[in-house]
């Protein structure tokens, strides 16, 4: 999208001003693609250099509210924009279920605080853009710009974290969009730790129960002798290095059921300690190091406490 008024309009003689017109301090692919992005990168680098720290989430909001505006056409004729801060809400639904997603969504990053309180560096980003999108097929147009190429799972959505983050959601009823608005808020307020997905999946697990008020754990005979099965099958290496997740059918539901059980476990186990484990852990050992140190005891012993022996060691990612 092109503007032609002056360019000096995006700073005032202060330099204290989060006012400027994102698509020309920033042209990404415009109108030129399907859908589109401006240059994020150039974007941070002018904010960085022309704009006071503390206006700097204010700058991402504005820059945020002009990308959603020039995305929305794109999207199709009856999409609108609410918006109330941090969310930028972007859908085609009716104006009450619309105007109950952003109360919901807001709710949801007010309380996502609360429950995270006690993990540093967890927090909502400045600006976060929220994609309700009405049909499967835009949906997933949309997401596989994101994608790399291969077979992937089917997904109710999605938190996006190249660009300026933001969360896309497939089509559903209400109560399902508010499920999913919960999971991915976790997913943005934990983004910073860089956790092992598998930690990262079991909270949001829970989070969105806690949050949406909707009933999604459960376990039985039947799904743990399956997990046994699976797993003892499978092994764990896809699990602990979050690969499961993203493949389709049973590898998929039963990472994130494996990663929710073994988050409320190791919860329930730990106490306050859970939170110095979360903190702790990393990708590269799925988390293993800080098991030993904060639980007391390995990722394989945590898994055979509910998959019986086996080897469940973690492989070390290579670098
Ligand atoms: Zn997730």
């Amino acid at each position: 999208m092109k503007d032609d008024s002056n360019h000096d309009e995006n700073r005032d003689p202060e330099g204290a001003t989060c006012r400027f017109k994102l698509w020309q301090v920033a042209p990404g692919s415009g109108n030129a693609d399907r859908f589109p992005v401006p240059d994020w990168r150039t974007l941070d680098a002018w904010i960085t250099g022309n704009v006071e720290e503390r206006l700097r989430p204010d700058a991402w909001f504005h820059a945020a509210t002009q990308w959603i505006e020039a995305l929305r056409p794109a999207l199709g004729p009856t999409y609108t924009v609410l918006s109330s801060h941090p969310v930028l809400l972007v859908g085609a639904r009716s104006p009450n279920e619309l105007a109950g997603l952003l109360t919901f969504t807001c709710h949801a990053v007010e309380v996502m605080g609360d429950y995270l309180r006690a993990v540093p560096r967890s927090a909502i980003p400045s600006a976060l853009p929220v994609l309700q999108l009405n049909t499967l097929e835009l949906y997933y147009d949309y997401v596989s710009t994101f994608y790399e190429d291969g077979e992937h799972a089917t997904s109710a959505g999605m938190y996006i974290t190249r660009g300026l983050p933001h969360v896309v959601l497939a089509p559903g009823p209400v109560w399902d969009l508010e499920a999913t608005i919960a999971h991915e808020l976790t997913h943005a307020s934990l983004a910073e730790l860089e956790l092992p997905l598998w930690i990262e999946e079991g909270v949001a697990q829970i989070l969105c129960q806690l949050i949406a008020d909707v009933p999604t754990f459960w376990i039985d005979h039947e799904l743990a002798a399956r997990h046994r099965f699976y797993w003892g099958l499978h092994g764990l290496d896809e699990f602990w290095s979050g690969r499961s997740f993203g493949k389709p059918g049973d590898a998929q539901r039963l990472s994130y059921s494996l990663a929710e059980v073994l988050v409320r476990n190791i919860a329930a186990d730990t106490g306050d300690r859970f939170y110095e484990f979360l903190c702790a852990s990393e990708r590269a050992d799925a988390g293993d190091r800080a098991a030993r140190e904060h639980l007391g005891k390995s990722l394989a012993q945590c898994a055979a406490d509910f998959l019986g022996p086996g080897k469940w060691e973690p492989k070390p990612e290579a670098p």
